[in-house]
């Protein structure tokens, strides 16, 4: 019988700053299962704050414009720096990070939805860095993932990929490993090896993907709520918490707008019946909600 396995997503808001990362960290240390760790870009800190994803967006457009270049990499930039800094992590990763951006920037090609996709995938690329460092720092057995390497190959839709089915093979070979991993979400590589991102959300679809190719026994995705309730809580006061969902409900719910999974994300454990866990990186004490094949089967 092969080892417990845990792929355990964290979402924008769940790194969106150094205490949040502290939260990761030990919900990742608590259980030697939750070996397979995606990371999201890190999200808003309040809900005036945005998104890495859009400050890359906004570079991007800067440098198909040519202008305000140096603020919208700066503004990138600053986001990962003030965590570093709060981690006591060095100036190092910092540097790392801003190269990578760099680069990034000067690779601009008049294909701009390529262009985009090369820079969006830059805030999940370097998150994962940052949380492979951060935990190395403290002593941790952890490692960054190189999608390309690992094998998360895409169709060479940019900003709407799909996974091509041989990469399910080549990711099922990361089982092989000891360490933690640490794997960005979000984008991949076509097979022509560039970058190309899922559709925005698309984290969720990395976990999901990831999941199935190592044959994981639960799909924990880390979010900022104790269960998927029945009516959005920041709307209404006191929503009825749903414990138990069936992947067929879920599909149901997505479809007439529901939000809590990107709507790619189940189809891939779907296949192979494994259960996706929303949990709560805020209050990981809570049981979160359960999304099953069927309301029978043992979890
Ligand atoms: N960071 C990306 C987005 O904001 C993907 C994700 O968070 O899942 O859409």
């Amino acid at each position: 019988m092969q080892n417990r396995r845990l792929v355990a997503k964290f979402g924008g808001t769940s790194l969106a700053d150094a205490g949040q990362f502290a939260k990761v960290k030990e919900i990742v240390l608590a259980d030697a299962a939750r070996k397979y760790v995606v990371v999201s870009a890190p999200g808003k800190r309040d809900s005036n704050d945005t998104k890495v994803t859009d400050l890359l967006i906004n570079l991007a457009v800067a440098c198909r414009d040519n202008e305000n270049k140096e603020a919208a990499l700066e503004a990138v930039v600053e986001r990962y720096a003030s965590i570093a800094k709060d981690l006591h992590l060095g100036k190092e990763i910092v540097k790392v990070i801003k190269d990578d951006l760099v680069g990034r920037m000067a690779k601009y090609s008049d294909n701009y939805g390529m262009f985009e996709d090369l820079l969006k995938a830059a805030g999940e690329d370097n998150s994962a860095k940052l949380v492979a460092c951060y935990l190395q720092s403290i002593g941790e057995n952890a490692e960054y993932i190189d999608p390309k390497e690992a094998g998360m190959i895409l169709s060479n839709e940019f900003g709407n990929a799909q996974v091509l089915p041989h990469s399910y093979e080549l990711l099922a070979k990361l089982a092989e490993r000891d360490t933690i991993m640490i794997f960005p979400g979000f984008f991949g590589y076509s097979e022509d090896g560039d970058v190309v991102t899922f559709s925005r959300g698309g984290s969720d679809v990395t976990g999901g993907i990831l999941a199935a190719a190592v044959n994981a026994d639960v799909y924990e995705n880390f979010t900022d709520v104790d269960f998927v309730y029945a009516a959005n809580p920041k709307l209404i006061e006191n929503p009825f918490p749903i414990p138990l969902f069936t992947y067929e409900e879920m599909r149901e719910l997505s479809y007439a707008g529901f939000s809590v999974l990107h709507e790619e994300a189940l189809a891939p454990v779907y296949k192979k019946g494994i259960p996706v866990n929303i949990r709560n990186t805020n209050n990981p004490d809570a049981p979160g909600t359960f999304i099953v094949p069927d309301k029978t089967a043992p979890k």
